[in-house]
């Protein structure tokens, strides 16, 4: 059966490979990035979803990342960060919350990151908002427990997409080693991620019969983070 599937930053990256995989399993999609709908604007996102009809799955996706040491973090920084990949996942989960409570079905998933997990040094503010991610899922998962509606997350490590470029690229000009190749060696699974395996673990926590599974992060980084 056709679900209607709603991915935040769906339209780059991580959130592109998702719309992918959920089109090609036959689901209606609605990938959108900050041009249809601004996860950080109340009223954006409000009339965004008043414009859809009942969502099945909403992946909360769409993200952005700085990093310095906490002593060079800008404020505007850390409050974008919280505004997009905090705020935003807030914002979105209650515009559908209501209406799969009702009918008493719906999957959340929202792709947080192992930085939802575990500190990581020089980004404090991607971290601190990747762990109130996580502790939203948790919270919405305990509201809905026991009910037709599971809110989960994924928390990958590095993965090659643009945000993950970015990442390289100031490797690179910091210390001339081979940024790639650097990140890698920071994880256990010893290379980057591709879009479509963080894909793969969103659609599994989406799917009809992932009904017990609830208030999960599920972690992919090779076997590092518990
Ligand atoms: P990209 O930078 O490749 O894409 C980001 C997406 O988010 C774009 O579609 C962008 O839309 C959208 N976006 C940014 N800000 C907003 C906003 N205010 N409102 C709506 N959409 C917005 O990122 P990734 O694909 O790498 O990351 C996707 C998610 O995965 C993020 O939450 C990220 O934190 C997380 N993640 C990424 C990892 C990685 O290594 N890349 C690792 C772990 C987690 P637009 O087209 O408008 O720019």
């Amino acid at each position: 059966m056709s679900r209607l599937v709603v991915v935040t930053g769906g339209t780059r990256g991580i959130g592109a490979a998702v719309a992918a995989r959920f089109r090609a399993a036959g689901d209606e999609v609605v990938a959108v990035g900050r041009a249809e709908c601004d996860v950080t604007d109340e009223d954006a996102v409000a009339a965004f979803f008043a414009g859809l009809g009942p969502v099945d799955v909403l992946v909360n996706n769409a993200g952005i990342s700085t990093s310095a040491p906490l002593a060079r973090t800008r404020l505007a920084d850390w409050e974008a960060q919280l505004a997009v990949n905090a705020t935003g996942a807030f914002l979105c989960t209650r515009a559908v919350l209501p209406g799969m409570s009702s009918r008493d079905s719906g999957r959340i998933v929202t792709v947080a990151s192992v930085a939802g997990r575990v500190g990581f040094r020089y980004t404090s503010g991607y971290t601190a908002s990747k762990h109130a991610a996580v502790g939203l899922t948790r919270a919405v998962a305990a509201e809905v427990a026991g009910t037709g509606v599971t809110s989960n997350a994924v928390c990958p490590g590095y993965v090659r997409t643009d945000m993950t470029d970015q990442t390289v690229r100031r490797i690179e000009e910091r210390t001339g080693r081979d940024g790639e190749a650097a990140l890698a060696a920071m994880s256990p699974l010893g290379r980057l991620l591709e879009p479509d395996e963080v894909a793969f673990a969103v659609a599994f926590l989406a799917a009809p019969e992932a009904g017990a599974v609830n208030g999960q992060t599920l972690v992919l980084d090779g076997g590092g983070v518990q």
